[in-house]
């Protein structure tokens, strides 16, 4: 099997070769390869030592990523290539790297230390695949394995139990299952794990195609780092209008959603908040009063934990707070929260609650009439420069004042304009604005 090579891949293999070094490329490029896909960066292994990797790129524009462990970073048409020496790593600490690493001729040693079979894969132009653990049946197959036994893998490194589950469901493969019961078993070493390296795992992991049946099946893997999820599963949803219980209805909204970091945090986190305000009404049925802003208030605790940054934070926790949106049934109703939310806002609002309805019972999942509606008001209300905002106004707090209103009462007074603009009750001109406030 011929992979095609990137004429940069070709270069640097091609100079650590006439220096009398074997050198591959490996790791996810040729995972992808082999799968059709287009790798993002090419990873290149090599039996040069560090120093002499160093010498030999002399050269050119490098840069030590992290030459103690082996990796220097050549760049190439002003794109970067890590080099990394063939090498047997020591124990896993906390970090990114190993605590120790130790230098190895043989690209064998280098193989076994990688995660995954499909991830345990060289190949070059000199010998072809080298696929010492059956990565390619693997691909084919569609399953990840670890290279060797789980739980000793697990051990030494337990961000591999989150890289398991993101492979498993960016790629659509399914974990093999002495890998899964190991995972399972495990889970408890995600708690040595730095949180900034699980929630970079957790949100490729969710953005992935397979992302349903991984949320499914290890939840008791995400109440590891994300405690409130534990009480979601299998909370009974009473009534008519549900379909799941809130674990499972979380799962089909984060599926349908477009896959987009935002939106994907925010269905994952969105109904959290059920869990606490559940109550029974005198039907029997469910009810969560406030739970969109109780969520709201989880969701900003749960990301804040995970060291997101504030951005994510902030927007996520905003859209679960008010994810109990509904498409308005009125012009003026879609003004009125216009005051407060941006047409962007309102946009994916929509899009929400197209997949939080989506998952539940048939009868309630259709929005798209209200959904058009809404969107064709939306459009208008942009094209006409409609006001529905302070800012919109044809006075402000100064015209206010000049009509002699002080204090707290020049606030409230733009406040009732802008309701009776919003109403049709007056125009928005400064003339009749006054006169209608005085
Ligand atoms: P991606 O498409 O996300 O870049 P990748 O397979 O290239 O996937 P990287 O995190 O870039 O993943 O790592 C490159 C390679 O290094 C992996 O394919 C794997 O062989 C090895 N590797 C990375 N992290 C670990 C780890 N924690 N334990 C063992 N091997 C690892
Ligand atoms: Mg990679």
């Amino acid at each position: 099997m011929e992979i095609i090579l990137p004429e940069e891949v070709m270069t640097i293999i091609e100079y650590l070769e006439r220096a009398g070094h074997k050198a591959f490329c490996v790791g996810g490029a040729v995972r992808d390869s082999i799968m059709g896909l287009t790798p993002g960066d090419w990873d290149i292994t090599t039996s040069a030592l560090p120093h002499e990797t160093t010498e030999i790129f002399k050269d050119f524009r490098t840069i030590d990523t992290g030459l103690k462990h082996g990796t220097l970073t050549v760049i190439i048409n002003r794109k970067p290539f890590e080099v990394t020496t063939f090498r047997i790593d020591g124990e896993y600490g906390d970090n990114r790297h190993p605590e120790s690493v130790e230098f190895t001729r043989d690209i064998k040693n280098d193989l076994a230390r990688r995660d995954f079979t499909v991830n345990a894969i060289a190949y070059s132009k000199a010998d072809g695949i080298v696929d010492l653990y059956g990565g390619r049946d693997d691909i084919y197959n569609g399953i990840i394995r670890t290279v060797g036994n789980p739980d000793k893998r697990f051990r030494e490194d337990g961000l591999r139990i989150m890289r398991a589950l993101r492979f498993s469901a960016t790629l659509g493969f399914k974990i093999e299952e002495t890998t899964a019961k190991a995972i399972h078993r495990n889970k408890e070493l995600l708690k040595n794990i730095s949180v900034e390296r699980i929630a970079v795992e957790l949100t490729k992991l969710i953005c992935g195609k397979n992302a349903f049946n991984i949320l499914m099946e290890y939840p008791d893997v995400f109440s590891v780092f994300i405690p409130e999820i534990k009480s979601a599963v299998s909370f009974t949803q009473y009534g008519e209008k549900h379909a799941y219980d809130v674990w499972e209805h979380i799962c089909h909204t984060v599926d349908t959603i477009p896959a987009d970091k935002t939106l994907r945090l925010t269905m994952l986190l969105h109904d959290l908040g059920k869990v606490p305000t559940h109550k029974l009404n005198e039907k029997g049925d469910s009810t969560f009063k406030n739970h969109a802003a109780v969520g709201g208030e989880m969701a900003k605790e749960i990301l804040t934990r995970l060291k997101f940054d504030k951005k994510t934070i902030n927007r996520v926790s905003f859209l679960v707070g008010c994810h109990d949106f509904e498409p308005p049934e009125t012009k003026t109703e879609l003004k009125h929260h216009l005051k407060v939310k941006t047409p962007e806002d309102i946009r994916t609002l929509l899009i929400i609650k197209k997949s939080d309805r989506g998952a539940l019972s048939e009868k309630y999942r259709d929005i798209s009439e209200g959904t058009a509606q809404t969107l064709k008001w939306l459009q208008e209300i942009e094209e006409n420069n409609e006001c529905c905002t302070l800012k919109d106004l044809a006075v402000t707090g100064k015209d206010i004042n000049a009509a002699g209103i002080t204090g707290e009462d020049v606030g409230k007074a733009l406040n009732v304009l802008l309701d009776a603009v919003i109403e049709g009750k007056v125009q928005n001109k400064k003339s009749h604005l006054l006169t209608y406030l005085l």
